[in-house]
């Protein structure tokens, strides 16, 4: 029989008791894998390894291209990249999936009927690290979105909701906020979500939707968020759910993915055979629906709700009124493993189809837009506090044919006709506009910024205007 082969690290903490049970099941269960062991963690980092991991340990994971991980500690101390952080981006690791279910009244929440897919987007938004002090006063973070990001993200929920028989999709997002970023990404559930008819589908405000999600979290089905909202909101949704040391996750790419539990390695708990294996073993279920062993995934997922639904629970999620038994790490493995081929009678069955891999298509070429010039945003950092007097010191500087249009402070309007009211810090965005319809020259922006240098200003960053298609590509300015 052909065996998968997947990269196993077994971490930190709690990690290699967790990762030894899981893995006796998996094998009791008949998986089809090929284990290749590397190392992770605290020791890697503690060798000089900044990101925890070996260089020899990217052969493994670009050979198998599945990484089941356990938890790993980062030491304290600056000087030290995430591992998970680094993973993501050198593997492309663009989804993540995490499945947030309740098990009551086997586990204690406050929503029972709840059973939820987040899927957050994993490489884009303020997590690109561009971050620069502009000014005295004013630090940045840029948040980036790109229309590949969101078609490979929006395609990858609708294809997953497909597969695996859910009836919606929902989005989170702050377009009316943030509308040419957060926009796009809403654009593109519209468009994509027509391709899927037969699933429901709704686009919600993320601070709303927020709310909504804690407060009433059987309204969602499977919601794609980008990477934000989507890291804070799946921490939420898995809280509520009442089982943070009992959900998994998988990061996916195009070629490799990843699969651990949310939680972290609890070294408190360490070498006591005390900790709850559920999390890791549900990333390794998300794993095996990934290499196509679905049948093996449906027997073992069964066989931990029978045991989770007969009262044999690990000391995390032990109550008197619903536990019988308090098992030790080892001990609820094997009470699993002698219940592989049982289905459970309170708690809902899973069946998953043998083969639920999702493949995504390459993303289709667009046509490049047709792009003009027609202004550009200028920063200063200026000290005064008297927005008039800069207006008017600016609007004498604007060369013919791009004069000064509007001075914001922090996205506020302040020039002309400002609020004296508006607190204002020493960063100034300028916006020089051509006058309609005009195409401008690149040279005509240089001019400009130098007549700025030259009148003793330092432009602290410049961001060029464009229309794309005739349509502006850059925020209006309101008020
Ligand atoms: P944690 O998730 O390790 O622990 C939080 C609490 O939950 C603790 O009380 C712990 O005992 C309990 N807990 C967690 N998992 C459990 C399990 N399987 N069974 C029983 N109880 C469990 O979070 P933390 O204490 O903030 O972090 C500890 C270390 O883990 C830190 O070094 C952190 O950097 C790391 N961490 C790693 C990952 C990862 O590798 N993906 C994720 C989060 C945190």
């Amino acid at each position: 029989m052909y065996k998968t082969p997947i990269t196993v690290a077994y971490g930190d903490g709690i990690g290699p008791e967790i990762m030894q049970a899981t893995l006796q099941i998996l094998e009791a269960a008949g998986a089809a894998i090929a284990p290749e062991v590397i190392e992770v963690g605290e020791a890697v980092y503690l060798r000089g390894e900044s990101a925890g991991i070996a260089p020899e340990a990217w052969d493994s994971l670009r050979r198998t291209r599945v990484f089941l991980k356990a938890p790993i500690t980062t030491p304290q101390g600056g000087g030290y990249k995430s591992l998970n952080v680094t993973t993501r981006k050198a593997l492309g690791l663009f989804a993540n999936v995490r499945p947030c279910v309740a098990y009551a009244p086997f586990v204690a929440t406050r929503h029972p009927s709840m059973d939820l897919v987040i899927v957050r987007e994993n490489e884009e938004d303020l997590y690109a690290g561009i971050e620069h002090r502009q000014s005295d006063e004013v630090y940045q973070c840029l948040k980036l979105i790109s229309r590949p990001g969101c078609q490979r993200i929006v395609r990858y929920a609708f294809e997953y909701a497909r597969q695996h028989g859910r009836r919606k999709v929902s989005c989170f997002v702050k377009d009316n906020i943030m509308k040419l970023t957060d926009g796009l990404f809403h654009q593109v559930f519209d468009e994509i979500g027509r391709d899927y008819p037969e699933l429901e589908q709704d686009c919600w405000i993320v601070d709303i939707g927020a709310a909504k999600l804690a407060d009433t979290p059987e309204l969602f089905d499977v919601i794609v968020m980008p990477n934000l909202y989507g890291d804070i909101l799946s921490d939420v949704a898995a809280q509520i759910a009442g089982s943070v040391g009992m959900a998994g996750s998988a990061n996916i790419g195009q070629q490799c993915a990843m699969f651990e539990a949310i939680h972290g390695s609890a070294p408190r708990r360490a070498g006591q055979n005390l900790a709850n294996p559920s999390g890791l073993l549900q990333g390794a279920i998300l794993m095996l629906l990934h290499i196509g062993q679905g049948e093996v995934a449906t027997r073992i997922h069964n066989a931990w709700l029978r045991t989770l639904e007969e009262g044999l629970h690990t000391y995390d999620i032990f109550d008197a009124e619903h536990s019988r038994q308090k098992l030790g790490t080892r001990e609820f493995a094997e009470a699993i493993i002698a219940r592989l081929g049982q289905r459970p009678e309170r708690l809902k069955a899973v069946d998953y189809p043998d083969d639920s891999r999702i493949t995504l298509k390459p993303l289709a070429e667009r046509p490049a837009a047709r792009k003009q010039l027609v202004g550009v945003d200028i920063f200063l950092q200026h000290k005064g506090r008297d927005a008039d007097a800069l207006g008017q010191r600016l609007k004498s500087l604007g060369i013919p044919g791009l004069p000064l249009s509007v001075i914001t402070n922090r996205g506020v309007k302040v020039w002309p006709k400002g609020f004296p009211e508006t607190f204002c810090v020493d960063h100034w965005r300028c916006r020089f506009l051509a006058d309609s319809g005009d195409t401008l020259d690149f040279g005509e922006l240089l001019s400009l910024q130098t007549r700025l240098y030259m009148a003793g200003f330092e432009p602290i960053k410049t961001e060029n205007l464009y229309n794309f298609d005739g349509a502006p590509g850059y925020a209006a300015v309101h008020g």
